[in-house]
């Protein structure tokens, strides 16, 4: 396999009804820009807050020009309100491991090489080695070397515990077992990861890690990624678009003249 899968699977819900049971507390009034999207006002409800900017201190902006100007101000600790959940798959631990290496924003929750047993796992080829035959030759070579590795070591371990297998409980001789097993596994092996974030820290994931031409599987997941959550909440990611090299996959660009 070589192209991501995501799916979006958590999206916020936003009480309406309570905020503006809030303001009418205050005598106050929030004139709302048709089509706005639950995260877009979420975001907005809370910058306003900020400056109760509601009723008569509310000005003419619209929603994307009022999230636009948090932005321009350095104002996005705000867009930390807007988060989403995505199931992301046809991935390697290659990947993940840069993934995981952001710590502000996100939370993960991956598939466990200890729990799980890989002797049916797939692999994700570096999409770069489909114009290489024999470079993917290579590569598909080595991956079954390492699948018999992985089958064999879990069979002989399997068979015959070792030393270990008098002090340990079934569960935890499983977890030993595969442990070793799965260290012959390789960067390609195929993994699954939970992943939830909020649009500020997206937005420096697609910053960091969306234009780095090098890169492509981190690519096409922050491209992937990037529409998603462009699609949830436009105002938000209005000054990221994705354009393609000449291989056809996507980058990021960002552009701050919105
Ligand atoms: C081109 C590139 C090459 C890389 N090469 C390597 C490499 O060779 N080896 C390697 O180990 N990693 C490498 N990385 C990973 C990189 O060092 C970061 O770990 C990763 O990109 C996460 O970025 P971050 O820390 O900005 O994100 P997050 O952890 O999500 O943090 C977000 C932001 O919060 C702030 N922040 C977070 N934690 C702290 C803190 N403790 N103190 C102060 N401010 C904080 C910073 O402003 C940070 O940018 C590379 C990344 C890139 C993009």
């Amino acid at each position: 396999m070589t192209t991501p899968k995501i799916r979006l699977i958590g999206r916020l819900q936003v009480d309406i009804a309570e905020i503006a049971a809030f303001l009418k507390d205050q005598n106050l009034e929030w004139r709302r820009t048709p089509g706005a999207t639950i995260p877009e006002e979420l975001v907005e409800v809370a910058g306003r807050i900020c400056y109760m900017s509601f009723g008569s201190a509310q000005s003419p902006r619209t929603n994307r020009d009022f999230i636009m100007n948090l932005i321009t101000q350095g104002h996005e600790s705000v867009l930390e309100h807007a988060s989403w959940t995505f199931l992301i798959t046809n991935i390697s631990r290659a990947f993940t491991h840069q993934l995981v290496r952001h710590r502000v924003g996100f939370a993960f929750s991956q598939l466990s090489q200890q729990y799980h047993d890989e002797r049916d796992a797939e692999f994700v080829m570096p999409a770069h080695l489909e114009s290489f035959p024999e470079a993917k030759e290579a590569w598909e070579k080595a991956i079954r070397t390492t699948l018999q590795a992985y089958s064999s070591i879990n069979a002989l371990l399997s068979q015959n515990g070792g030393p270990m297998s008098e002090d340990l409980e079934k569960r935890e001789l499983t977890r030993a077992i595969r442990s070793a097993a799965r260290s012959v596994l390789p960067n390609a092996t195929e993994t699954k990861i939970v992943m939830s974030a909020n649009a500020r820290a997206l937005r420096h994931f697609f910053q960091v890690r969306g234009t780095i031409p090098g890169d492509i599987e981190m690519r096409l997941v922050a491209a992937e990624l990037l529409s998603i959550v462009a699609n949830e909440a436009p105002s938000i990611f209005l000054d990221f678009r994705i354009d393609h090299l000449l291989d056809g996959s996507p980058i990021i660009r960002r552009h701050r003249s919105t």
